[in-house]
């Protein structure tokens, strides 16, 4: 038996597991059990155990969500750290996991069911609600939104007013020639050269900026022939607040980042354009995993550099910003390896 315990990630970063219910879609494959939660040892809701080629994997997380828990009551265990970036904190929620595990489930929700909105809605929802009833005390709040995805290591801007269709047009510099450079500054903030940057006054006007971001990417997606899911979806909210009487200000930013599916491709299946596309998944989830790791263990050297993600979300994953990891889990036997490399992924231990 294969005991494997989670890395004490200290500090800012939490990691929480959420196990998708099983879908009349998983097919005739479902026949077994392969995840089950160790409840007589955990009473807390924090471990997991994965059966695979009849071994026990057993792993603890800051929180594993079983499939019947609710959107709302997993936003209940998250609005916390999305309250902070008012109070000037730089936040990342990261979903993680293999394409059909429930990434954009978690992120975004069910758009047809206001029960099944997902953490991107009701974190917006909670963060201007918060911001009227900060009003009286004197707080004024400015947000800004943008939204980009990242495919093959190139920024695509999906806010982008004017985009032609050459502006879909990936070449080997960037898409439609634009660079989308990223700079930080000596005060922590990121610029993206070419970044539609929106002002955004309530959550409706956010909601349908979304609307207009995810048309960008279904389009990209007929066009170009790619999955949404071979991309990253990194939504940024900006708050900057002044309270009025006590002079007081503070810079929170909230990034909501949809990655790309962490599933293992193999390499001598895919070629050409899928080969590469392959290749710079495999680095950014692999970066991304080795900043959070050298974060986690305070090393001196951090490989932000290492890819567009991890660099463009720097100064939001050091210091005294706040990560969460919500590694999504397809509870299907045909899963049962993707899965464990994704509970690896997020406990790191191999
Ligand atoms: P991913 O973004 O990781 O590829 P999706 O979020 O699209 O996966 O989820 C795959 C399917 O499973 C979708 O049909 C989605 O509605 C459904 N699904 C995922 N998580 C849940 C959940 N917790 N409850 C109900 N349905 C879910
Ligand atoms: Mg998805």
């Amino acid at each position: 038996k294969l005991h494997n315990t989670i890395l004490e990630l200290k500090g800012n970063i939490r990691v929480f597991c959420r196990v998708r219910p099983l879908l009349a879609d998983d097919g005739p494959s479902t026949e077994g059990k392969v995840i089950s939660y160790p409840t007589a040892m955990d009473a807390l809701g924090r471990g997991i155990d994965l059966v695979q080629t009849g071994q026990k994997h057993s792993f603890t997380f800051d929180k594993v969500f079983m499939p019947d828990v609710s959107q709302e009551d997993v936003f209940e265990d998250i609005s916390q750290l999305v309250q902070s970036a008012l109070d000037g904190y730089k936040v990342c929620i990261f979903a993680y996991g293999q394409t059909g595990s429930g990434k954009t489930y978690t992120m975004m929700g069910n758009p047809g069911d206001p029960e099944e909105k997902g953490l991107i809605p009701r974190s917006l929802e909670q963060i201007f609600k918060t911001r009227q009833s900060l009003q009286p005390q004197g707080w004024k709040y400015e947000m800004q939104v943008s939204m980009l995805e990242i495919y093959n290591e190139t920024i695509r801007d999906l806010l982008s007013p004017n985009r032609s269709s050459s502006d879909m047009l990936r070449t080997e510099n960037g898409i439609g020639g634009k660079q989308y450079t990223i700079k930080h500054d000596g005060n922590g903030n990121t610029h993206v050269s070419d970044l539609t940057i929106v002002d955004v006054r309530t959550a409706k006007e956010v909601s349908f900026l979304l609307e207009r971001a995810a048309h960008s990417r279904s389009v990209g997606k007929t066009q170009m022939n790619e999955q949404s899911s071979r991309s990253h979806f990194v939504f940024t909210l900006r708050i900057s607040g002044v309270n009025e009487s006590t002079e007081q200000q503070v810079q929170g930013v909230l990034n909501l980042i949809d990655l790309a599916g962490s599933e293992r491709l193999s390499k001598s299946g895919s070629t050409g354009d899928r080969l590469k596309e392959t290749q710079a998944i495999n680095k950014s989830l692999s970066s991304l995993s080795d900043v959070i790791f050298a974060l986690a263990k305070k090393e001196d050297h951090v490989p932000f550099r290492n890819s567009k993600l991890t660099y463009l979300l720097q100064p939001c994953l050091g210091g005294d910003s706040k990560t969460l990891m919500v590694v999504n889990i397809s509870p299907e036997p045909s899963s049962a390896g993707e899965s464990l490399c994704s509970l690896r992924f997020a406990s790191r231990v191999n």
